[in-house]
């Protein structure tokens, strides 16, 4: 039973919950979506939180160049790059019936700096933002300071005193550890069992202290909890519930709006975005949609992407069960090779503050992560791992759908053929090159089968 029901009654007034019991690839537009201008309200936090975000984000840009070189392009900032994938697309399409026109683009965050993935964007700003609390309390650091003092004996002795805490499936933990460590906490990260070797080999080559669970993530987070609430000098980064996390990751729709501007990409009434975000617990893609409702308002469509064993940002919308739900409760094994979509319940906070601002939801077979992966190092040469590609297949989600969704919305032929379709590329550089080239093996041989 779950919540007085049972699994066959669940089916019966959820008919899609069937195909997601049976690791079918699904697709759910969203009935509930409402204009953006009623439904930012959902979200218990505003703009003004975005930008107060953006703005410690770049006080903390001299500190970040003064410690991480890599970032020394840029002044400090981690942000990643827009890039155009033509052959991607035409490959996507052939043997397609769709509606001509529209760009198919990838924001390749895999190339963030300092840890590989979409993570150095919520991570490393909650515990930039931790840090900036602790120090203003105690006087190390004053409203005005170039924050690059922070890159002293002084100030890691201070951080020394305090620890910083989170549970993990393997990006979260890598963005956390190396931030935490490097500014002088006292850094433990909680992995769960399908968390790559060497993630654990990194973070301990950094000074992070990494504790091994035999159980999935939601024990992992549950653990590194339950000993985080046990020390007031440790700070535990809540990947299901942080706001701070959320609002790290919507700075980046400023940064891409900068970006597609400098491109020369519209984006209006006439000129639709769909963004394709690959979906764990939720608060990667929920900041990022966050951010860019604000921003395009109904001119973005953004639809989330789960492996065929992990949908359970999905079920929990689809059910409005929200995290009261897990994929176990239904038979889902929650088995993926896409490690950083493993993730068997979902954020209450994003399922239920973002609910009427995503178009969409869909599965992925991991087989097909696999195909895509290989497919996009072929066309275009670039390398995501396996959660990273999730956004792929998203494009063609939407032009041959059958639902009514685009009849919905009015996207009709003209305004595709002007649209903007964003991949999500969530991760990859820090894959070590035998992983990638196993990973990209896998894929081709996959690919000759077809
Ligand atoms: C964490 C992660 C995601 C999803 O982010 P959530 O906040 O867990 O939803 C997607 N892709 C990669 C590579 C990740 O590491």
């Amino acid at each position: 039973m779950i919540l007085d029901k049972t699994i066959a009654q669940w089916c019966q007034s959820h008919p899609l919950i069937a195909e997601l019991i049976n690791l079918q690839e699904t697709t759910w537009f969203n009935p509930a979506l409402a204009a953006s201008a009623d439904a930012l309200a959902d979200v218990p936090v505003s703009a003004a939180d975005i930008e107060d975000a953006s703005a410690r984000l770049k006080r903390f840009a001299p500190y970040i160049r003064s410690v991480f070189p890599e970032t020394r392009e840029h002044q400090g900032i981690i942000e990643s790059l827009l890039v155009p994938l033509p052959t991607l697309q035409a490959a996507l399409t052939t043997g397609h019936d769709v509606p001509s026109g529209g760009a198919l683009w990838l924001k390749a965050d895999n190339q963030l700096p300092i840890s590989g993935s979409i993570k150095a964007r919520g991570g490393i700003y909650e515990v930039l933002k931790h840090a900036e609390d602790l120090a203003l309390a105690a006087g190390l650091l004053k409203p005005g300071d170039d924050y690059a003092k922070l890159d002293s004996q002084q100030a890691r002795d201070f951080f020394s005193q305090y620890s910083v805490a989170v549970g993990s499936t393997g990006n979260l933990g890598l963005s956390i550890g190396i931030m935490s460590a490097r500014l002088g906490f006292q850094a433990t990260v909680h992995m769960s069992a399908d968390a790559r070797q060497w993630k654990k080999d990194e973070l301990r080559a950094r000074g992070v202290t990494v504790m091994e669970y035999e159980s999935d993530y939601s024990v992992a987070v549950e653990q590194g909890r339950k000993q985080s609430e046990a020390d007031p000098r440790c700070h535990f980064v809540d990947d299901e519930n942080s706001v701070n996390l959320f609002l790290g990751y919507a700075v980046a729709a400023e940064r891409l709006q900068q970006q597609l501007t400098a491109a020369g990409v519209r984006v209006d009434e006439e000129h639709p975005l769909f963004v394709y975000l690959p979906c764990g617990v939720g608060g990667g893609p929920g900041g990022v949609a966050f951010g860019l409702k604000h921003l395009f308002g109904d001119a973005v469509h953004c639809i989330f992407a789960e492996p065929t064993h992990s949908p359970c940002m999905l079920l929990g919308v689809y059910t409005g069960l929200h995290d009261a739900v897990s994929v176990y409760d239904f038979g889902i094994d929650n088995l993926t090779a896409a490690d950083g979509l493993a993730v068997g319940r979902p954020s209450g906070f994003v399922g239920r503050s973002m609910q009427r601002l995503i178009d969409g939801y869909y599965t992925v077979d991991d087989d097909e992560l696999y195909r895509l992966l290989a497919l996009l190092e072929s066309t275009e040469g670039i390398r995501l791992e396996p959660s990273a590609v999730a956004g792929v297949p998203g494009m063609i989600r939407v032009l041959t759908e059958r639902q009514g969704y685009r009849e919905r919305l009015q996207l009709s032929e003209r305004r595709l053929a002007n649209a903007t379709h964003l991949i999500w590329g969530t991760g990859g550089s820090m894959v070590p090159r035998e992983e990638m080239n196993a990973y990209l093996e896998k894929g081709r041989a996959l690919l000759a089968e077809r």
